[in-house]
């Protein structure tokens, strides 16, 4: 077992990472526990790691890479002396300070780490159909975020696969800049709220493909189709399309916590309001693991911030007694 550490940050997303570029400023010390490579969004780096070109991210007016903006955000940390360790927590107990955090065998006695402090940063996945094509083609049109990637669909035939909130909302917001945005719906009808049903149903460029789901996503280097299947007749397909955004809901990363911090109805983790601590003193939460909203890099990035100066602050006044 080591010694206490000030903090330790689990999770290497952009929250993550900006939560260690402060902490290491202000002299904490941080280990960032940055997680093991994988192929979801559970990886060092988090969902950018699965993306292509960033054009949203304030400072590059050029746009950057998204495997290349965590990078920086890395170095960055390091530079500043934060300790990153490529491993996974995989179990933490928070019932009393130090908090415990076991690497590796979460059967041992002894925990890996102990610290004053933990941020968690463990972020969120997008739920994804589960095709080998839909992850090779990640980021060369197929997509999970319309905010990020819309604009790269400009005059061209897209799909939307789900019928819930997010995936009307993604439709109206797609329809900006596709000249058609075809909405793949399993069932023959919708899950999403009236309001967003009535909005999507009057958009010209929109329409609704009912009882489908995809089967395949074609193409070499880039969308060139999907191969869809009627869930009724079992009726096969091709729907010529440039790009697919999956919006069939996300999972956040809280399955280390479960029991220990609280959880909304739909599984994010909660925080008190305009902060990131939660109801255990000592645990601060950033980035998308708390966020079902905004869920921008930018955002969780901001949140980290706030996340190393709650913690800064909340250790300083173990020092005031
Ligand atoms: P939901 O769980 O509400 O909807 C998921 C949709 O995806 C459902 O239509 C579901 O179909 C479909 N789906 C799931 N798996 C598959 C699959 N493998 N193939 C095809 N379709 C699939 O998730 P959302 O992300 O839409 O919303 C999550 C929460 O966030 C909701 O409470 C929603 O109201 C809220 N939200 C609110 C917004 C707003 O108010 N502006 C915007 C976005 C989200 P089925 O119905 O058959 O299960």
């Amino acid at each position: 077992m080591s010694d206490v550490r000030q903090v330790t940050i689990i999770g290497s997303g952009p929250a993550g990472l900006t939560a260690a570029i402060y902490a290491a400023r202000a002299n904490l010390e941080p280990l960032v526990l940055e997680g093991e490579p994988s192929s979801t969004s559970d990886q060092p780096g988090g969902q950018l790691m699965l993306t292509t070109d960033v054009e949203n991210f304030p400072g590059f007016p050029e746009g950057i890479m998204g495997p290349d903006l965590m990078q920086n955000f890395r170095a960055q940390a390091a530079r500043f002396g934060a300790q990153i360790e490529t491993v996974k927590a995989s179990k933490v107990d928070l019932s009393e300070r130090p908090f415990k955090i076991w690497v590796g065998d979460s059967e041992a006695p002894e925990p890996t780490y102990l610290s004053e402090a933990v941020i968690v940063s463990t972020g969120a996945q997008s739920l994804m159909l589960g095709l080998e094509n839909e992850s090779r083609l990640m980021g060369h049109g197929v997509s999970t975020c319309a905010t990020c990637d819309g604009f790269f669909f400009r005059d061209q035939e897209i799909a939307v696969i789900g019928g819930g909130d997010s995936a009307l909302e993604e439709a109206n917001f797609l329809s900006r800049f596709a000249s058609k945005v075809t909405i793949v719906v399993r069932r023959d009808e919708l899950r999403a709220s009236k309001i967003m049903q009535d909005r999507a149903h009057k958009n010209e460029k929109i329409e609704f493909l009912w009882n489908h789901i995809v089967t395949d996503v074609h193409g070499e280097d880039k969308v060139a189709g999907l191969a869809i299947e009627n869930t009724k007749t079992g009726e096969t397909g091709t729907l010529d399309v440039t790009g697919m955004f999956v919006a069939i809901g996300h999972r956040p990363n809280t399955s280390l916590f479960e029991g220990q911090l609280d959880v909304k109805d739909n599984g994010y983790i909660v925080v008190e309001p305009n902060s990131t601590r939660t109801k255990i003193e000592g645990v601060f939460v950033s980035g998308d693991v708390q966020d079902d909203y905004y869920r921008q890099a930018i955002t969780a990035a901001g949140s980290g911030c706030m996340a190393a100066i709650d913690a800064e602050r909340w250790l300083e006044s173990l020092h005031d007694d």
